[in-house]
């Protein structure tokens, strides 16, 4: 779902910004877009990113660039007795030989991407709508981390972070999927990520234990007997941070107002007059709920063997069944376009007394209440570029 909208700020600092938001998962730009309600967990690292080091074979002859394709092709047709496949595609841009495999028990879909790349990336994303703004899926996406039924550590990802070789390593909750990303040059290591992360999603001691959820989201906390109980929680004092930047306020309130049926409306990263709402108990149902492999997207690239990586990740899926509610649950339903006039919507934004009067205004437009065609989005992504793009774009400069 597209949303398109203009910021202007008003006042002594006289700033201008623009954006526009795609919600989708199809576009480029979703990634950049979506940035502004990502919440990442320890922040990103600095580096190549994946795009660039997965794009090409340079600086090798021809000859040897024939022998490895004719390598990662062979790799297109590795089959596993777990799992089905459902299609195969070459993706010759970016010497990406790409299998997409079903696991036959559990319903779970693996993307397996042979290039050649050293850097081996993992990445397992599950769709997690939420239906309220008590930041459910950030609060989890902290607390999956803090110990698995293998992993007993209460730290393991501060551990790998510190420890592993490993060349990128985080989660990321948007509005409506949760993202587990880990990659590494060196095969060990990464076979250790995979362990890791696959075990840490799939049986996190968060569920059973509500020291992590009281930990990871919202607790009270009495310094003294005279001073008053006050909520406390790693994800609680986040979100009070990005609930104190106007900026940050002005992205999610045009965001609710424009999509105010679906889970978009609503905040994933958690309001923190709401977080105090979620129960240990609610936040276990929606681990169970939509932590599922059937509502899972598990992706694998670089060098490595493909055989190893259907058997590795074969061994957590096959203790799940397929069961039809997974996936039908985490269905998204778009917003109808039923506006028949511009709606006003008005929001304070926390300032300080010795701060100049300023205000913000935000336009936005709801441009889809279906699914665009690849044509039409390229179009409306052109068309956003040249009115606000760059400094020098026709809308921004006025
Ligand atoms: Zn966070």
């Amino acid at each position: 779902m597209m949303a398109w909208s203009m910021a202007m700020r008003r006042g002594p600092m006289a700033v201008t910004a623009f954006s526009m938001a795609t919600l989708g998962t199809r576009s480029a730009t979703a990634a950049r877009a979506s940035s502004s309600r990502t919440v990442p967990l320890w922040g990103r690292r600095t580096g190549p990113s994946l795009v660039e080091k997965t794009a090409g074979v340079g600086g090798i002859t021809s000859l040897q660039s024939t022998a490895i394709a004719t390598e990662l092709e062979a790799k297109l047709d590795v089959t596993h007795p777990a799992y089905e496949v459902v299609a195969k595609d070459i993706v010759t841009e970016y010497g990406a030989y790409c299998t997409l495999y079903k696991h036959k028990k559990s319903g779970a879909e693996l993307l397996s991407v042979s290039n050649d790349d050293d850097n081996k990336v993992f990445g397992i994303t599950f769709r997690t709508p939420p239906s309220d703004s008590t930041g459910v899926p950030h609060i989890l996406e902290h607390s999956v981390l803090c110990g698995s039924r293998k992993y007993k550590t209460k730290d393991p990802f501060v551990q790998l972070l510190q420890g592993s070789l490993q060349t990128f390593l985080n989660a990321f909750t948007y509005p409506d999927r949760t993202c587990y990303v880990v990659a590494s040059q060196n095969i060990k290591d990464f076979y250790n990520l995979v362990n890791v992360y696959s075990d840490a999603v799939f049986h996190p001691r968060a569920v059973s234990d509500p020291m992590v959820h009281a930990q990871e989201g919202w607790h009270l906390e009495l310094e003294d007997k005279e001073s008053p109980l006050t909520y406390k929680g790693v994800v609680y004092n986040e979100m009070k941070g990005v609930y104190s930047s106007p900026d940050s306020l002005l992205n999610r309130e045009s965001q609710r107002s424009i999509f105010p049926d679906n889970t978009y409306g609503v905040d994933s990263g958690g309001d923190p007059r709401v977080i105090p709402d979620l129960s240990f108990e609610r936040f276990a149902d929606f681990h169970a709920k939509f932590y599922h492999p059937a509502n899972a997207r598990i992706y694998f690239s670089g060098d490595d063997d493909v055989y190893k990586r259907l058997e590795l990740m074969d061994e957590y899926l096959n203790e799940f069944d397929e069961t039809p509610e997974s996936r039908v649950q985490s269905k998204i339903n778009w917003q109808s376009k039923k506006y028949e006039e511009p709606i006003n919507v008005k929001e304070p934004y926390p300032a300080g007394a010795d701060q100049p009067e300023t205000h913000m205004i935000n336009v936005n437009w709801l441009l889809n209440d279906k699914p665009l065609s690849a044509y039409e989005e390229l179009t409306l992504n052109i068309l956003d570029h040249l009115l606000t793009g760059t400094t020098q774009s026709i809308l921004r400069r006025r």
